[in-house]
């Protein structure tokens, strides 16, 4: 039977870490709508020491199941990005289904809990690199050796604050401006492979991230039961457009055109999709 596939990433495979919920599992929907199978992993389960409530096995269940509603393939795992083996077996188990990997989105990743810089738990500084950074580098180092088809988008999900301070984040701000290192090391060593390498930079997203209770009630102390629309009121002023919060899915459209051929002379860049946080004075 004739391959009907179309779409902006049609006949690709892409590898997405974090899918269980928010941007993760956006950007597993949004790559399927427009024809991309999908290798999905989240570890599913509680971060030590993280003081708002994380994913669960249902969640990657979940975006499997809207994946599916798309007409597209999706090998889901639990994996741990701290633990490069761990990928290392669901990639290939996703290969073998799906065959070989166009597009990798090394999303996971935690907020942590907000302090002063020289208040920081030790022991929170190191789970915070060991995630958002170590992980970031675990999951491109266990997808390189099945990216085989002569080409390839690697698209690294740092933050704002990867490309500016942030009071009482020192330790999220630090390791999302490491990304961006790792970024322009890995743009310059693939580009002969036509592997291209980019990060992605969001400002606030509505995603169980900022919408849980720690987050909320550190923003407004001030109210006896804050909504993250409340929150928001603070955080939005990090914002130049008149827009506090930004859906997930705009963040998806951004991944979407790094993966796809529109974008294939874009490499090492830093697109932030952060209604203007980072340039705002
Ligand atoms: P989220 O809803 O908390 O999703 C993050 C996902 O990553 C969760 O499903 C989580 O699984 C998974 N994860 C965490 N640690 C992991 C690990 N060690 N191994 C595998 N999976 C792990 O938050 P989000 O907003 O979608 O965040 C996605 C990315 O965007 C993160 O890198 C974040 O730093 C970045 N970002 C977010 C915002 C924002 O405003 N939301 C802004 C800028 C950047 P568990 O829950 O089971 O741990």
């Amino acid at each position: 039977m004739a391959d009907t596939n179309v779409g902006r990433v049609a006949g690709k495979v892409a590898f997405i870490t974090g899918a269980a919920r928010g941007q993760g599992r956006e950007h597993a929907i949004r790559l399927a709508e427009e024809g991309a199978d999908i290798i999905a992993v989240d570890v599913c389960d509680d971060i030590e020491g993280l003081g708002y409530p994380m994913a669960t096995d249902d969640d990657l269940a979940d975006t499997a199941r809207f994946v599916e509603k798309s007409g597209r393939r999706i090998v889901t795992a639990k994996a741990d990005v701290r633990d490069v083996d761990s990928l290392r077996a669901a990639l290939e188990r996703g290969v073998a289904e799906l065959g070989a990997v166009d597009i990798v989105v090394a999303n996971a990743g935690i907020s942590g809990t907000p302090a002063p810089a020289a208040m920081i738990e030790q022991s929170a500084w190191q789970t915070m690199l060991d995630i958002n950074l170590t992980g970031v580098w675990h999951t491109v180092k266990a997808a390189l050796p099945h990216m085989t088809n002569g080409g390839g988008s690697i698209i690294l999900v740092s933050s704002m604050l990867g490309l500016r301070g942030g009071g009482y984040m020192a330790h999220y701000a630090s390791a999302k401006h490491a990304v961006v290192g790792l970024m322009h090391s890995l743009a310059n060593e693939l580009a002969p492979q036509w592997i291209r390498v980019n990060s992605i930079h969001p400002g606030n997203i509505r995603t169980p991230m900022l919408d849980n209770e720690q987050f909320i009630r550190t923003l407004r102390p001030d109210l006896a039961d804050p909504t993250l629309d409340d929150a928001a009121q603070i955080i939005g002023s990090f914002h130049m457009l008149p827009q506090p919060l930004i859906e997930p899915r705009a963040v998806s459209n951004a991944i979407l055109f790094l993966a796809s051929d529109e974008a294939q002379y874009i490499t090492g860049a830093a697109l932030p999709i952060d209604a203007g946080a980072v340039a705002k004075f």
